[in-house]
């Protein structure tokens, strides 16, 4: 038979902890013969009585284990805390907040049964949402796809399914600032996708603000990406060429045609021209020395070379 691990972040969802149990029991019942289940909470360092809650589950339910945190460490490190330590065949992650439909687990199953190693839940928009997290999210993934080199798929959630190959690799990241859906796209395996309408969040409210979310979007233009580093060089390019043409029209002027030229330029007009110059050369020297910092980047968070995804002997 084999084993699956429902992996639940949660910071301060007292209130949710036991309906959400009582969901997945109505959703797994019909599969237990199928398969073992393990529902792994990680307790964020909730301040409210998540932790209790979760207790309580453990004394009835022997199935149901949990991680605490000393502290509130956010929701990636969460994830990546399960993902370590699940024993599961597969591993699934879902919010405790019953955003994420339970109902629907059958269906990853059954996908990741059919050969897909990575099941992605992909949130078609809800007309609940802050119209600056849908405007903004938009603009998120259209900047993101132009500029990274890892294909993002618009929309994709954690709600996601993850072969134990999947999550031996995942294990392997040693980096400490992540994005783990970010980081589960780069490791590429082979993906099937699901459409879901997230529900309303059953109790408490979102702990992830517009500044949260925005921190968060610009780590991941930074991580995935080195398009930001460059376009300072970019820039400087475009300014030194600029005003290198523009500089030798004003020369030639002044000192060979003289008579002839249709423009005259000011003493004070030479010297911009020639400090805009300059600075187009410092621009372009600083993008230089970020294309070293981001190799020394690439170097220090030591990703794997590779990843494989089968090995045939
Ligand atoms: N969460 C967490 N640590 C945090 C913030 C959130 O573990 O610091 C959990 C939270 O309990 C929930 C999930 O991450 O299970 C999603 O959080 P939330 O509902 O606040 O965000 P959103 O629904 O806007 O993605
Ligand atoms: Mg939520």
């Amino acid at each position: 038979m084999k084993s699956i691990s429902l992996i639940i972040p949660a910071y301060n969802e007292s209130a949710n902890i036991a309906p959400l149990y009582e969901k997945l029991q109505t959703v797994l019942q019909p599969l237990r013969g199928r398969y073992t289940f393990e529902i792994l909470f990680v307790n964020d360092g909730s301040k409210d009585t998540t932790g209790e809650e979760v207790e309580k589950l453990m004394q009835k339910d022997t199935q149901v284990q949990c991680i605490n945190f000393s502290r509130n460490f956010g929701k990636e490190i969460a994830t990546t805390a399960g993902l370590n330590h699940c024993s599961g065949d597969a591993g699934m992650m879902l919010d405790a907040d019953l955003q994420h439909p339970a109902e629907l687990i059958p269906d990853f199953l059954d996908k990741w049964e059919k050969g897909a190693d990575v099941v992605i839940g992909i949130r078609e928009e809800s007309r609940s949402d802050a119209w600056i997290k849908r405007v903004g999210g938009k603009i998120f993934y259209s900047i993101l796809n132009k500029i990274s080199d890892t294909e993002i798929i618009p929309n994709a959630t954690d709600f996601r399914l993850l072969d134990r190959a999947v999550i031996d690799e995942f294990n392997r990241f040693t980096e400490t600032k992540r994005l783990t859906r970010g980081l589960i796209d780069w490791l590429g395996f082979k993906r099937a996708y699901i459409n879901f309408e997230a529900n309303d969040r059953l109790h408490g409210t979102a702990s992830y603000s517009v500044w949260k979310l925005t921190k968060l979007a610009l780590h991941s233009f930074m991580s995935l990406s080195l398009f930001p580093l460059k376009v300072v060089g970019y820039i400087g390019i475009l300014i030194t060429s600029l005003s290198f043409i523009s500089g030798l029209y004003i020369f030639l002027g002044k000192y060979f045609f003289k008579w002839y030229w249709p423009l005259t330029f000011s003493d004070s007009e030479d010297l911009a021209i020639f400090i805009v110059f300059l600075v187009g050369i410092m621009l372009m020297s600083i993008g230089l020395i970020s294309l070293y910092i981001a190799n020394i980047h690439e170097e220090v968070i030591k990703r794997p070379l590779y990843i494989i995804r089968k090995e045939r002997r």
